[in-house]
């Protein structure tokens, strides 16, 4: 006998979870995020509420955290934590980026592999779910320390992940620098030669468009939405934050595309260019953030427009918005500006970028809204495609790679369509929790109570 109500409260599982997960702010805003869509749904469907999938999905399989001790320039003794929360392995090996920025903490990294757990589902490639870091700030280091401070992460984290087990890649602070030395460092203490990174150099076993990929995932899932309805992206005003890998390309593809990007920021302020980027400006700002790692105002030095000092640039007039820096960076007096301002969409580059509240708003407002496990999922989804060519020893060209990634991103939009639509707009939300959810939850059914 069963000995559960067959009723899930959404209050009382929430309460149920802050008191497991106390003060864990954001791991319980992404759960009740998934929970409010989820819960309607298994009320209907008695055999998920028996078998408590949401209380287990919400619970990571496997939470590691170790001290990472490395010496500095002037022979300084220096110490960080690092993590990797292993969610769920349900449809596949872990799977989620490694974050470097002084504010991880096990609250960030628990609500990155959460929402990771529905992304990697909807992507159609058989990933499970996972996410790690470290609270060392890269920022100031020099080429040598950020190499040191790679090597101690890796000595330790190589003893928990591996090719068929649990494969990180990048994220915030993240990029092909950071992972080419945890790569070589997990080479040196394995002795072999596996993809147990992804998101590598295109010389030892990385995938052309990976670093393209999120950005790219990204407008084209706006692409989709808007072609739903009849409209596209060409001639529209693009409003996107951040500067740094998922900005970068998310600009680059919205320019081919037909929009015209007039803003990007940093985490000192934004630059307004009401002339719209161009291949020379966006050159100038890859190499400036990603090579130079200077800051966005000295674009706005070099092309004469406007820098706004610690600001957000959501006051902005534009038709459609692109959160592509970090999480909680729409919050509500954003999400009404941008109301204002006559803003038809929304697409989440960043994960959680927008708050609850700031999502009401934009509900109410009938802006298209669409939910980072969506619209983010090209770049792990190309991950995925990366150990794939590891696995078979074989590269595949650009445009088969670009082909692969469009296709996936179409049909992560239409598992939003068939369990997302409502009488009179398409809850993109909803859609991607519940299509993210099902899949891994009939796993997890299957094999029974583990
Ligand atoms: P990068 O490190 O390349 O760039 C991050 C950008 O965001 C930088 O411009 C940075 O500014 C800005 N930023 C970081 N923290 C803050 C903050 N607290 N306030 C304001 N600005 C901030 O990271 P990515 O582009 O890889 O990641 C961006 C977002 O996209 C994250 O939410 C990440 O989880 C998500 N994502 C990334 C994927 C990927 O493939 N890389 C895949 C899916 C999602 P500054 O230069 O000043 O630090």
């Amino acid at each position: 006998m069963m000995a559960r109500s067959n009723i899930l409260n959404l209050s009382e599982f929430m309460q149920g979870l802050i008191k497991r997960n106390p003060g864990e702010k954001e791991f319980h805003q992404a759960v009740e995020e998934v929970a409010a869509s989820v819960i309607p749904f298994i009320n209907e469907r008695p055999q998920y509420i028996e078998n408590q999938i949401l209380e287990r999905m919400t619970e990571p399989n496997r939470t590691i955290i170790f001290r990472v001790c490395w010496e500095d320039d002037r022979g300084n003794i220096r110490i960080n934590r690092g993590y990797r929360v292993q969610f769920n392995n349900a449809i596949g090996p872990y799977k989620g980026g490694l974050r470097f920025h002084p504010s991880v903490n096990l609250s960030i990294l628990k609500f990155l592999g959460f929402e990771q757990t529905f992304k990697n589902s909807l992507t159609t490639l058989p990933m499970g779910s996972g996410k790690g870091g470290s609270d060392f700030n890269p920022k100031g280091k020099s080429e040598r320390e950020i190499m040191r401070f790679c090597q101690a992460f890796m000595t330790e984290l190589s003893k928990y992940i591996g090719e068929h087990l649990d494969i990180p890649a990048g994220d915030i602070g993240v990029g092909v620098r950071e992972i080419s030395f945890m790569f070589g460092q997990y080479k040196r203490l394995k002795n072999e030669f596996t993809g147990t990174l992804t998101g590598k150099a295109l010389e030892f076993g990385g995938s052309l468009i990976r670093k393209e990929a999120t950005g790219y995932g990204c407008a084209y899932f706006t692409e989709e939405m808007l072609g739903h309805q009849g409209d596209s992206i060409e001639g529209k005003t693009c409003l996107v934050s951040g500067s740094g890998n998922v900005a970068q390309f998310t600009a680059q593809k919205l320019i081919h595309l037909g929009g015209k990007v007039i803003t990007l920021s940093d985490s000192s302020g934004f630059i307004h260019d009401p002339d719209g980027l161009n291949n020379e400006k966006l050159e100038y700002i890859i190499d400036l953030k990603t090579n130079r790692r200077g800051r966005i105002s000295e674009f706005a030095e070099k092309f004469k427009c406007k820098f706004y000092k610690d600001k957000k640039p959501w006051s902005v007039k534009g038709d459609l918005a692109f959160p592509c820096a970090t999480q909680n960076e729409i919050e509500l007096s954003d999400a009404k500006q941008l109301i204002k301002n006559g803003c038809k969409a929304l697409s989440e580059g960043a994960n959680m970028p927008t708050t609850h509240d700031a999502i009401d708003a934009l509900n109410k407002a009938k802006i298209i809204f669409a939910p980072g496990k969506a619209a983010n999922a090209g770049g792990v989804s190309v991950s995925g495609l990366e150990m794939t060519q590891n696995s078979i020893r074989l590269a595949w060209q650009r445009e088969e790679l670009e082909q692969r990634l469009k296709n996936i991103m179409h049909d992560i939009h239409q598992q939003c369509i068939n369990y997302g639509t409502e009488k009179d707009h398409i809850d993109y939300v909803k859609g991607a929790n519940l299509a993210g959810f099902v899949k891994v939850a009939k796993a997890m059914l299957a094999y029974g109570v583990i």
